[in-house]
């Protein structure tokens, strides 16, 4: 028999607006907008009293703007937020040794193993929620499910300040009502075409004939298909261990202008470079990824003499293969990430001679096989 799993997903409710709400008692109970202030910014986080207004991430501030003129707009305080995440990434670590981040406010954690300790197992949400408000000031939601599918979509479940437990024997019933829109990774145009068929919930998915979802989910149809019937194998696997960190966009409504896009970047790789950091990890190969509207994928890769971990440097690669791949249509999602990882530190230590040389020899050899960009294959195997 398989051993039961316990994976939980923590998500910090309105991260950025809350460490603002946090900060500034006199914009509390109010609408806070974060975000790009520049003409052509987009909406990085917005408080759940804007929400109200029908504003969200990733929405340009000038929309932003008319839907709800009398919030609060701030720009970002990026070094703050990475302080307050730096504290909850304590926490986590504190309740599980294997923890993977998905952004500066999310990760996944996995309890398993953790029964014998803790007893009970469940008992560790309510436990992080508090250790979070009482450190931070700040509130989570959080669920708690045998797999990551299920963990991420029970913490979404009842925000803010949720507690969502789904367990194994009830994951099917639990899942089955919910819109089929509730699976990450399944985008609103694929949802549409689904509805069209007359398949509105997790449930109908379920039970649909996989031969019917190809056509329409083409390779993904499986994995989406398990998903809907609650099963997700993939495992927990911390920063530390990975071969390339990244982390990708699909944006609610197409980001027109490269401007715009520029300013969702600068977003990403403040979010990746955050991560390598946290990590320990640097990065000598740098990649870009842009979707178009019209679900055109374009992939560009960049080598780096040094490698590198800090935001500045890798948004001057990402600007250089913008600029190389100069789309003109509106973009559905854009993505950041870095391979070639290496312990960060080794960029600082003088490379002496020999080392150097070796490394460069490496460099070539990489650069002849594959050619100065490098299309990296596997993206997104999350
Ligand atoms: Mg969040």
């Amino acid at each position: 028999m398989v051993r039961q799993r316990y994976i939980m997903h923590v998500d910090m409710d309105a991260f950025f607006a809350s460490v603002e709400q946090l900060d500034h008692p006199e914009y509390r109970g109010k609408p806070v907008i974060v975000g790009g202030l520049s003409g052509r910014g987009v909406v990085s986080t917005c408080s759940y009293e804007a929400r109200k207004f029908g504003v969200h991430s990733a929405m340009p501030m000038a929309t932003a703007h008319r839907l709800c003129p009398q919030a609060i707009y701030v720009q970002g305080r990026y070094g703050r937020y990475q302080e307050v995440s730096r504290e909850i990434r304590k926490i986590f670590q504190e309740f599980s040794p294997l923890v993977e981040p998905l952004s500066i406010d999310e990760a996944f954690l996995d309890l398993t193993g953790m029964e014998a300790l803790a007893g009970d197992v469940y008992a560790l949400g309510p436990k992080i929620k508090q250790a979070i408000r009482e450190r931070t000031g700040l509130t989570a939601s959080v669920g708690l499910a045998p797999n990551k599918f299920l963990a991420k979509l029970a913490s979404d479940l009842r925000k803010p300040d949720g507690m969502v437990i789904i367990r194994p024997e009830e994951a099917a019933a639990t899942i089955a009502p919910l819109p089929v829109g509730r699976i990450f990774g399944l985008g609103q145009r694929s949802v549409a075409a689904l509805e069209k068929m007359g398949i509105r919930t997790i449930g109908q998915l379920a039970a649909c004939d996989p031969r019917l979802l190809r056509p329409l989910l083409g390779k993904n149809a499986e994995e989406i298909r398990n998903r809907a019937q609650g099963l997700d194998s993939r495992p927990v696997v911390p920063d530390e261990q990975r071969k390339s960190l990244g982390k990708e966009n699909t944006f609610p409504v197409d980001l027109v202008g490269m401007e715009t896009c520029l300013g969702a970047l600068w977003d990403l790789c403040q979010q990746v470079g955050w991560r390598l950091r946290c990590a320990g990890l640097s990065g000598c190969t740098v990649t870009l990824k842009v979707k178009t509207g019209t679900f055109q994928l374009l992939t560009r890769s960049r080598m780096v003499e040094e490698p590198l971990s800090q935001d500045e440097e890798l948004m001057e690669q990402i600007r250089l293969l913008a600029r190389q791949l100069s789309w003109s249509q509106p973009v559905r999602l854009l993505g950041v990430s870095v391979s070639h990882l290496v312990p960060a530190g080794s960029q600082s230590l003088a490379l002496d001679d020999e080392r150097r040389q070796k490394r460069n020899q490496a460099l070539d050899a990489l650069k002849q096989r594959f050619g100065e960009d490098i299309i990296r294959k596997g993206w997104g195997k999350r």
